[in-house]
């Protein structure tokens, strides 16, 4: 049987050097120049190459993401095709990730992987962690897996994982539920099945979503400036376990009653938002107003899904059902 592994080339730090001019950080290696730091990579897998864009990954925008999905399920069948490796950005490289493991459905490995240092810096990271996805890509254990993320030898679920650390190689983690397995030389172990999986079965995305992090003593301004610049979905990172200041439910319901669907999710690190607390801002009048509840969901990864879910319908209903589909949770 064949390996060969697609390696689409997407930017980030892993593609970076220092500018002289600048001193600082720009996109500078093409495909060609990070494969050849893989050493020996030849020795175990054939690549095929794409460069789809060599962008910063704040540059990067959900209809790119949309984009690069299409992409890689037009090549992802492909009989001699066996896994797909995205470069990518690390800071909204989870988001990206996530992207695709909602709207792909294969069994062949689909691995995202970024670096934490340029090619300039000391100890440039981009190799081991490239050379780990594709090994990943390659290996009949990683099939069924969903889109996975590698980075610093271990391998997370995309729909898990989340960037935790501003500066270190393992920043990507998975706080919730820890990593699914690791790599080891070549050789990937799994520890554990993820989470299931959802398909949301779309071509659109409505990029109009808001992600608002709540406070003590915010009040309704922003939800309301939102629905008048024409905001189609919101993602609330409310407190604890899923509550908000009382000041903010008047913007919440007037943009529920205004057909725009209101997310919730909880600005802690870990665990997941329930009606609790039935007091004026707490779980259960939010679930009472008609509040989505997103789970363990991080408001980033919320976000991305509810512009997915958007993308297929915009019936309050229907949002919800979908949104909700497998949050495990009392309703
Ligand atoms: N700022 C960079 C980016 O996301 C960080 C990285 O790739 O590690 O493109």
């Amino acid at each position: 049987m064949s390996n060969k592994v697609l390696i689409i080339f997407t930017g980030g730090t892993i593609a970076m050097k220092i500018d002289p001019d600048l001193h600082a950080a720009i996109p500078a290696l093409n495909a060609d120049e990070i494969i050849s730091t893989v050493t020996n990579i030849k020795n175990y897998a054939e690549l095929e190459i794409m460069n789809f864009c060599n962008l910063p990954s704040p540059h990067i925008t959900p209809k790119l993401m949309m984009e690069l999905a299409s992409v890689v399920k037009k090549n992802i069948e492909r009989d001699d095709i066996t896994g797909v490796v995205i470069t990518h950005g690390t800071d909204t490289l989870e988001e990206t990730a996530y992207l695709l493991d909602l709207v792909i459905k294969s069994d062949k490995p689909i691995v995202v992987v970024g670096a934490m240092r340029n090619y300039s810096e000391l100890g440039y990271d981009g190799s081991s962690n490239l050379s780990a996805a594709i090994c990943t890509a390659i290996s009949p254990r990683a099939k069924k897996q969903g889109v996975l993320v590698v980075m610093n030898n271990e391998v997370n679920a995309a729909s898990e994982v989340t960037k935790t650390n501003t500066l270190s190689l393992d920043t990507f983690k998975s706080p919730e539920f820890g990593p699914l397995g690791i790599v080891d030389n070549d050789e990937v172990i799994f520890y554990r099945e993820k989470i299931k999986s959802q398909f949301i079965d779309t071509q659109f995305i409505e990029e109009k979503v808001a992600l608002i992090k709540c406070g003590p003593g915010m009040e309704s301004d922003i939800i309301n400036l939102y629905i008048d610049a024409g905001y189609k979905g919101m993602v609330i990172e409310a407190l604890g376990r899923g509550n908000v200041p009382p000041k903010m439910m008047s913007g919440i319901v007037r943009a529920i009653k205004s057909n725009i669907p209101v997310v919730m999710v909880s600005r802690c690190h870990t665990g997941r938002v329930l009606d609790t607390y039935g007091y004026e801002g707490g779980g259960k009048h939010l679930r009472d107003v008609g509040v989505i509840f997103g789970g363990f969901l991080p408001g980033q990864k919320a976000r991305i899904k509810l512009m997915l879910v958007l993308g297929k319908t915009q019936n309050l209903n229907e949002v919800k059902e979908l949104f909700e589909y497998n949050i495990n949770e009392r309703k």
